[in-house]
């Protein structure tokens, strides 16, 4: 038995209400170190090909990482892997919060769950015990009515709970999973949980991490505080969190209007300042000195009385540049809105600046809309857009689809205003402004996700592995593999996706603390580190070459193509997809017409079994 893991798998299989137990295997162990491994690996092995992501055969496999419930730093939140009902392939959602460590205090490293309740349910896991609950009288509350009753049912204020709002039991198709305030946001993890009537999952426990070698982990934890400390962009980092629309606004890469433009007006609004004055308390995950996270409340202004955690800079972006506005108010009651309805606000945002669009070129009316008039720079509609899309009403009904769906459902040309990949929107960059960043966007197994290759470098001047242009598309493709390997092998732990676009984790800091905690030598081994970041994102790309995935799906819509960025610092910048993709896929050893990874490359990092 090593240190840092719990060895005991729960595996709840919901239309025969049965459970059983497992450890984990030494294979699984040594091949992938934990957390995004293990999901990665699970996922390829469990899920037959072409199944229906909403149907009996989707897993759900929620997974708190070797280093949770430790005290090493930002390394306890927790991941849900899934096939998504959004993109139709592999997916990854992660949350901070208290989650993941109570996970593993429940004394499981991980819940894969199957099959459909008959009728809604919650599983209540405690102590090494658990059982499915009734959450009929559930369904239907927002997030926070369901955390308070189910705690009101256990008596317990400090049980963990993560749970879907109305979004998720309206197949809205990026519904998310809510914990307090964080989110499992991306890719329609909170849909699947719908489809398979599981309201919540609750947790408590009592149980210690233990560690293989104490002394060692105590030296490594400090010298990775030591890290923080010393790091440049700590500081603003606790203090701000992710609030960094003026940064991205000076750079002229904030997507406004459907990514038509790279400014949005009176972005001053909607500075870091601005929202630190509405400052009620920090917040943080468990064990993590960091401290990103904020409580805000509006005081005057339409939107007085809203507070919400954060918002982080997507949901301010989601919320402001797609409608062409800049609303510190809305910022905050829409990201509430979305939390209590249980739905993803980057792609919520995403869908509500295409509908936008869409009305602007009189592709739909107000007929659609329910008389809303969504016309640039009239921000008013978007609360009730929200509302729309997450009980699935007038116009909102399609956009619960998600842009690529929705946009083949419209038909008049719609397709051309879906700004997203794989079927995930975009975030809140355009990728004519950061090309690594883009090149990100593109080629990410779950569609266009900043943080499975974050660019630091791009979008932060980070120096490390080296100083580049932004605007360059030369050498981006060995930089983008750079970024999602090293991302790859950190969640392992599994680290907080901010620690590497920030910098604060080095190969040889992570080794150090896997390898105390686990007792497993290897592991301290940054060469295999590396190894096994590669061989996590090749695995996650078999799995969609299975489902039919190839060069085809790593694809801009065309005006991140051939249109460039009108005006602004980033002005006269265009996506070079076929030539970066090119450079992405030779770069990884994969065949560069079909951008599938080839026989060599599949061996040579021992996943010769998914060429069967
Ligand atoms: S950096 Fe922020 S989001 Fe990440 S673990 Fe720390 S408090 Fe949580």
């Amino acid at each position: 038995m090593t240190g840092g893991y719990k060895n005991r798998v729960l595996r709840v299989d919901l239309t025969n209400r049965k459970f059983s137990e497992e450890p984990l295997s030494k294979e699984l162990i040594n091949g992938y170190i934990g957390g995004r491994g293990f999901g990665a690996k699970l996922l390829y092995d469990e899920l037959k090909p072409g199944i229906d992501p909403l149907g009996e055969d989707n897993e759900m496999i929620f997974i708190a990482g070797p280093l949770a419930g430790t005290n090493a730093q930002s390394f306890s939140r927790y991941k849900v892997f899934f096939k998504s009902p959004l993109t139709g392939g592999y997916f990854k959602s992660s949350s901070g919060g208290q989650f993941g460590a109570e996970l593993k205090f429940t004394g499981f490293d991980m819940i894969i769950i199957k099959g459909k309740a008959d009728k809604p349910v919650f599983l209540w896991v405690h102590d090494g015990k658990y059982e499915l609950r009734d959450a009929e009288y559930l369904w239907g509350l927002d997030c926070d009515d369901t955390h308070a009753l189910i705690r009101q049912e256990l008596g317990d204020t400090n049980a963990k709970i993560a749970c879907i709002g109305p979004a998720g039991e309206h197949g809205v198709k990026y519904a998310g999973i809510f914990s307090e305030r964080r989110a499992c946001g991306r890719g329609g993890g909170g849909t699947v949980m719908g489809d398979k009537n599981l309201k919540a999952i609750a947790l408590r426990g009592r149980e210690k991490v233990d560690l293989a070698d104490k002394d060692a982990f105590a030296a490594a934890v400090k010298e990775q505080v030591a890290g923080y400390k010393a790091n440049p962009q700590f500081a603003t980092f606790s203090q701000n969190g992710t609030w960094i629309a003026e940064a991205i606004n000076a750079m002229g890469m904030y997507p406004t209007k459907n990514f038509q433009e790279g400014v949005v007006p009176e972005w001053e609004k909607l500075e870091s300042n601005e929202y630190l004055k509405l400052l009620v308390r920090k917040t943080r995950c468990y064990s993590c000195m960091v401290h990103c996270g904020s409580i805000a409340k509006i005081a005057t202004g339409r939107y007085a009385g809203s507070w919400t955690e954060g918002p982080e800079y997507e949901t301010i972006w989601a919320f402001s540049g797609p409608v062409r506005h800049s609303d510190i108010g809305l910022t905050i009651a829409a990201d509430k809105l979305c939390d209590d309805l249980g739905m993803d606000t980057i792609s919520t945002g995403g869908s509500i600046g295409f509908a936008y669009e869409l009305y602007d070129r009189g592709i739909i009316t107000k007929a659609d809309t329910g008389g809303l008039e969504l016309t640039y720079g009239n921000s008013e509609p978007v609360m009730e857009m929200i509302r729309k899309i997450a009980y699935r009403e007038d116009i909102g009904d399609v956009l619960a689809e998600g842009t690529r769906e929705a946009a083949r459902r419209i038909g008049k040309g719609a397709e051309e205003y879906a700004i997203q990949v794989k079927g995930l929107e975009l975030p809140a960059y355009d990728p004519r402004g950061a090309k690594s960043h883009g090149l990100n966007l593109l080629t990410a197994n779950i569609g266009a996700d900043h943080n499975t290759g974050y660019a630091p470098q791009e979008i932060f001047g980070a120096p490390v592995p080296r100083e580049v242009d932004r605007l360059a598309a030369e050498g981006k493709g060995e930089l983008t593999k750079w970024n999602q390997d090293s991302t790859a092998f950190l969640e392992t732990g599994i680290l907080c996706s901010f620690m590497p676009s920030m910098g604060m984790v080095s190969p040889e800091t992570y080794g150090k603390l896997i390898s105390a905690a686990t007792g497993i030598k290897d592991f301290a081994d940054p060469d295999l580190l590396w190894k096994i970041g590669e061989k996590i994102t090749n695995l996650e790309r078999m799995f969609n070459v299975r489902e039919g995935f190839g060069r085809k799906d790593d694809s801009f819509p065309r005006r991140l193509k051939e249109e460039s960025v009108p005006e602004g610092p980033s002005a006269g910048s265009v996506f070079e997809e076929d030539a970066m993709l090119d450079d992405y896929y030779k770069e990884r050893g994969w065949d560069v017409k079909t951008g599938i990874p080839t026989k060599e490359k599949l061996e040579e990092l021992g996943l010769g079994f998914t060429m069967k």
